[in-house]
């Protein structure tokens, strides 16, 4: 299984259009970009290819890093950052099976999987596949598992990926809260990579109007409700005893000094697993 960060960003990116700050001007210094959330997962041995969320950045990321165009998505959930990539795909492929969760979100009235369906209704190449979550499905010679986790108000679901021949595992956070819920975190352990939602450093939570929460130790593991903090997707990665770990979905609000540090990735990076 071969895995490549397509947008390790947040929804505005690094470096963010109009931003002078330190962080997105040490960016532009050293040609490294956090565009918005994707990843593409080749599986090796039969060649089929799977994009994990559509992002709005699809055309830029595919021309830079020479990826081949997925034979299936996956949406997590209904953010402008990791769905409107599909609109993308008119006129590139005549057929895109994408897959998302089939239980209804009491925030939206709706499934992820028929938000995706009514928003791309116009679109003939993006045909909609509901999945139950916890219930592992096969696409591309893999085996998907959507979980849920907490991005409040809304559905939002983690992912694991299997090689069923090789036994290769990739887990995703998804965009959450640390509170994930235990099933899920029982379904996500134990991956050879672990790509984990680490918006900003705990150190920033005060800044966040609603603060910091799922404090551990005095430190807040989740800035405001939505996402972990660089320390609590940390601590996940040492709960779900993951081998590796890449920090991703990142705001340029890191301080300078801690934006470019281990383990938060950049855009282009290739692991095999
Ligand atoms: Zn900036
Ligand atoms: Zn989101
Ligand atoms: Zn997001």
């Amino acid at each position: 299984m071969r895995v490549t960060l397509l947008g390790t960003g947040d929804t505005t990116g690094t470096p963010t259009v109009g931003c002078d700050c330190a962080t997105c001007e040490r960016a532009r210094d050293r040609g490294v970009e956090r565009s918005r959330f994707s990843v593409h997962v080749e599986n090796e041995r039969t060649g089929d290819c799977l994009l994990i969320d559509a992002s709005p950045d699809f055309r830029h990321q595919f021309a830079e890093t020479g990826a081949d165009l997925p034979d299936a998505a996956v949406i997590t959930h209904i953010h402008f950052d990791h769905l409107d990539g599909l609109g993308n795909f008119y006129r590139l492929l005549d057929d895109l099976p994408v897959h998302a969760a089939s239980e209804v979100d009491p925030f939206t009235g709706e499934s992820v999987a028929d938000s995706v369906r009514e928003r791309y209704d116009y679109l003939d190449v993006v045909d909609v596949f509901g999945q139950e979550p916890l219930t592992t499905f096969s696409t591309c010679g893999l085996e998907l598992t959507l979980v849920p986790v907490e991005h409040p108000p809304m559905a939002c679901y983690g992912l694991v990926v299997e090689d069923p021949e090789t036994g290769a595992k990739l887990s995703l956070s998804g965009d959450t809260s640390y509170d994930i819920p235990q099933a899920s975190r029982d379904a996500l352990r134990d991956p050879d990579l672990l790509l984990a939602d680490a918006i900003v450093p705990a150190s920033l939570a005060p800044k966040h109007p609603m603060g910091g929460s799922d404090v551990v130790d005095g430190v807040p593991m989740t800035f405001g409700t939505k996402h972990m903090t660089r320390e609590g997707a940390l601590r996940l990665s040492e709960d779900l005893d993951a081998d590796e770990t890449r920090l991703v979905h990142l705001a340029h609000y890191y301080p300078v000094n801690e934006a470019f540090a281990e383990p938060l990735a950049v855009d282009g990076e290739v692991y095999e697993l």
